[in-house]
C-alpha cells in the first residue's frame, strides 16, 4: 500500500515537474470562468442559446487555464501573465481616477494633459487658468 502511495506521488511530481503552474491571469480566468458558469445557470430557462454560449465560453476558459498551467514553455506563460498585469493595474487606476473625481467633485476638477495624458487636478472656481504639465511641462489653458 505504501509502495503503490510513493509510486503514486513520484509519478504525479515528475508529471508536474517544470511545469507552469497558477499565476494571477490564472486565479482571473478562473474567476470569470466561474462568474459565467454562474450566469449560465441563471440563464437556462430565459434563454437557452445565450446560456450554451456563457456554459460554453466559462469550459473554454477552463481548458485554457489547465492548459496554462500544464504547460511546460514556462517564459511564453510569464509574458502573458505580464501583460495581464499590465492591463489590469490600468483597470484599477482608472477606478481610482473615476472615485476620487466623485469625492472631489465640490472642490477639484480634473484635465487630461493634451500632450502625454497625464490626469491633473486643480482646484475649482478659479476663472480661466494656464495649466503646467508637472511631467511634461506643456501649458494649456482651462476654465475651472
Ligand atoms: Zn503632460
Amino acid at each position: 500500500m505504501r509502495n503503490i502511495l510513493y509510486r503514486i506521488r513520484t509519478t504525479l511530481a515528475r508529471f508536474f515537474y517544470g511545469r507552469y503552474g497558477v499565476d494571477k491571469l490564472g486565479y482571473a480566468i478562473l474567476i470569470v470562468s466561474m462568474i459565467l458558469s454562474l450566469a449560465s445557470s441563471f440563464c437556462a430557462v430565459a434563454s437557452p442559446r445565450v446560456s450554451l454560449i456563457l456554459y460554453v465560453i466559462s469550459y473554454g476558459l477552463l481548458i485554457w487555464m489547465l492548459f496554462r498551467m500544464l504547460s511546460k514553455n514556462r517564459a511564453a506563460r510569464a509574458n502573458e501573465n505580464a501583460k495581464f498585469l499590465g492591463f489590469w493595474k490600468g483597470i484599477k487606476k482608472w477606478f481610482k481616477l473615476q472615485y476620487n473625481r466623485i469625492k472631489d467633485i465640490r472642490t477639484h476638477r480634473y484635465f487630461a494633459c493634451p500632450n502625454c495624458k497625464n490626469n491633473l487636478r486643480v482646484p475649482k472656481g478659479r476663472g480661466e487658468i494656464t495649466i503646467t504639465c508637472p511631467v511634461c511641462k506643456t501649458k494649456f489653458d482651462r476654465k475651472t
